[in-house]
């Protein structure tokens, strides 16, 4: 069943790249090569499917839970949604073509939904460093800065000319006030592990209108540039990557840590882990030493001395708390 999931997503991935073929891709003959590849990858057995799903897994193996949705579930939801009332049209064409990577990390979570989460990502999460400069993706003026607790920590909205809107989470800092112009490649913040984050990495959002588009539909992240100069903004297909190979993400992935120093930090899953394990905590028995103890307990005396800033002379005494794990 899951293999038939898997087997009907990238049938529909194959699908986007047949339909976005009609678009005039720039990108060099070796880039359509892995396209081929991945097509032929994935048209016979299972075998291959299976494989491929265990790229992504490992791929993404950092993968947090996903924020909440900025737009219609932040705090301040009223605010960052103006485009609640606008007709928005069926299908647009948007200009791309003068852009800057935002941050030149890979991929550690995709767009999409999580059924471990049980929710949508309506972002990209992309491995940065905190202090890591990130950069407006497009020409355009700061609508907003902005700190939510509980989510997106600071962040900042760009809106575009072309009615785009991107949107940069989880930052240290940011380096840019409301109303500022700023053109591709400017430094707006840096990245941070601010909101509800459990390791330094940027959320990326590409909005049109308020409709969160897959930004792997816009950005090849593997290949550090877009796809094509234009963006067909389809109201069935915005949710789609195009052209996504998680052969060539898992290498960039693999070249970035290479050639990057990589903050590795705690998945959220063993964080919370961590708490439910806990220490462990005994009372002290009248007769009790502490060598007696720790051979009750299975550890060292050195150990409780540590867990609890005492002396193998320190006295204890009945009725006293020891942590012991
Ligand atoms: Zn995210």
């Amino acid at each position: 069943m899951k293999l038939l999931k898997t087997l009907t997503i990238f049938t529909s991935a194959v699908l986007t790249v047949c339909s976005a073929s009609a678009q005039n891709y720039r990108l060099p003959g070796q880039h359509s090569q892995q396209h081929g590849d991945l097509i032929a990858a994935q048209s016979n057995h299972n075998l291959e499917v299976e494989n491929t799903a265990k790229y992504l897994e490992s791929l993404f193996a950092e993968e947090e839970e996903p924020e909440m949705d900025l737009y219609t579930e932040g705090w301040s939801s009223g605010f960052v949604n103006c485009y609640k009332n606008v007709d928005v049209p069926y299908s647009a064409t948007i200009d791309v073509s003068k852009f800057s990577m935002p941050h030149p990390g890979y991929i550690t979570s995709p767009y999409g939904y999580r059924k471990r989460f049980r929710r949508m990502h309506k972002g990209i999460d992309i491995k940065a460093n905190t202090g890591d400069t990130i950069r407006a993706a497009f020409d355009g003026k700061i609508r907003i800065t902005n700190y939510e607790a509980r989510g997106y920590g600071h962040y900042v909205v760009i809106r575009h000319p072309n009615d785009l809107e991107t949107i940069y989470g989880h930052c240290s800092k940011i380096l840019v006030q409301p109303d500022q112009v700023v053109r591709a490649g400017d430094p707006i913040a840096l990245a941070g592990n601010t909101g509800r984050s459990f390791g330094s990495h940027l959320h990326f959002e590409t909005r049109y209108m308020g409709y969160a588009i897959n930004p792997a539909a816009i950005f090849d992240f593997a290949n550090q540039t877009t796809h094509t100069d234009t963006y067909t903004f389809t109201k069935d297909t915005y949710q789609n990557a195009r052209n996504f190979s998680p052969e060539a993400n898992a290498a960039y992935a693999a070249q970035y840590r290479a050639t990057h120093k990589v903050e590795y930090s705690t998945p959220a899953r063993t964080k919370s882990s961590a708490k439910s394990k806990g220490s462990t905590y005994v009372t002290v028995r009248s007769g009790d030493s502490l060598s007696k103890i720790a051979q009750r307990n299975g550890t060292t005396v050195a150990n409780i001395c540590r867990y609890n800033g005492i002396k193998s002379s320190t006295k204890i005494r009945p009725g006293q708390k020891l942590r012991v794990k």
